[in-house]
């Protein structure tokens, strides 16, 4: 995907691809246009260019809130079985941010992975710290740490990919998705995809997202680095996200319990005690607020 353009791959070839009239006339919002990982039914314009008729319906569909438009979904990939959430231990390392991923993998019902990257620039010592923070926070998540410089982890990581399944990888740019991408695909792939103008043939624009059919049979899809990872609608995610503080709020003295400053509340009692991460909580908080932002809005607008 690229602007209104996309490249549909088959299993013989590529094919830049445009969308019908049709298509864009019927369509209510954004996530109504294809989106990297979308089956599409398409016919042949000519030599190298396809048309998208339409749509299929998808399985699941990773959405953020689209950057500097409150209220609008943007679809990050869509029919994913398990995503990557990537994150590199050296400087990226962030688990606010995991959580965040977490969160709109969740309410997709798309399984998690925790990737930790470059493990190769700290030691096993410093590695276990690491795992552990996360693992005080986050669990029945999978943590992989990988290198893709000394190709450590890689064996482990390759378990958890199955044929006929759809993979994505999740992260910043900087933390290793593209070389992750290289290491798995088993053949140096070029760097990025790239997708010819309509307007200027031969002239090649870079494409932000690639597709590799891997040796075994899963398919892997890279995203473009984000660095901004809006929430949207996601109460089924951060109910799943934060099922601990979940737990604990049903036994909070008010229905509407906001768990910030109520008597009675049983979320900020077991925060008191260290039941739940303070951390944690605060996460909690911020993408509940930024949640009930988002619905507002869209309300609004309606
Ligand atoms: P992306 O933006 O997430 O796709 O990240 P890239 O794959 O482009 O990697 C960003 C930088 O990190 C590049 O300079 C890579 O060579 C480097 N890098 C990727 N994986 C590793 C790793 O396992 N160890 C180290 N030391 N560097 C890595
Ligand atoms: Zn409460």
């Amino acid at each position: 995907e690229h602007k209104e353009r996309y490249v549909v791959k088959t299993e013989q070839s590529e094919y830049d691809a445009e969308i019908i009239g049709n298509l864009r006339f019927t369509a209510q919002d954004r996530s109504d246009f294809p989106a990297v990982g979308d089956w599409v039914a398409i016919s042949e314009y000519d030599a190298d260019k396809v048309l998208i008729h339409a749509v299929f319906p998808r399985t699941t569909s990773i959405e953020r809130q689209a950057v500097g438009k409150h209220g609008e979904k943007q679809i990050i990939a869509t029919n994913i079985d398990y995503a990557f959430i990537v994150q590199a231990v050296d400087r990226d390392f962030n688990v606010n941010r995991m959580e965040r991923y977490l969160t709109i993998c969740h309410t997709s019902n798309v399984s998690p992975i925790i990737v930790l990257n470059k493990i190769d620039l700290i030691s096993d010592t410093e590695l276990s710290i690491v795992v552990n923070n996360i693992q005080e926070r986050i669990k029945n998540v999978p943590i992989i740490p990988i290198s893709n410089a000394s190709k450590k982890g890689l064996t482990a990581l390759k378990t958890h990919i199955k044929k006929g399944k759809t993979y994505c990888l999740l992260g910043s740019s900087g933390v290793g998705k593209s070389s992750l991408l290289n290491n798995l695909s088993g053949k140096a792939l070029m760097k990025t995809n790239t997708i010819s103008s309509s307007t200027n043939k031969g002239r090649h624009v870079t494409s932000h997202r690639e597709l590799v059919i891997l040796e075994h049979g899963g398919i892997l899809i890279d995203n473009p680095g984000m660095r901004e990872v809006g929430i949207t609608d996601v109460k089924a995610g951060l109910e799943m996200t934060f099922n601990e503080i979940i737990a604990y709020s049903k036994d909070c003295k008010f229905k509407d319990c906001t768990h910030t400053v109520e008597a009675g509340c049983a979320v900020l009692s077991a925060v008191e005690r260290g039941d739940i991460d303070h951390s944690s909580y605060e996460n909690f908080l911020k993408m509940e607020r930024e949640k009930e932002h988002f619905e507002a809005t869209v309300a609004e607008k309606r």
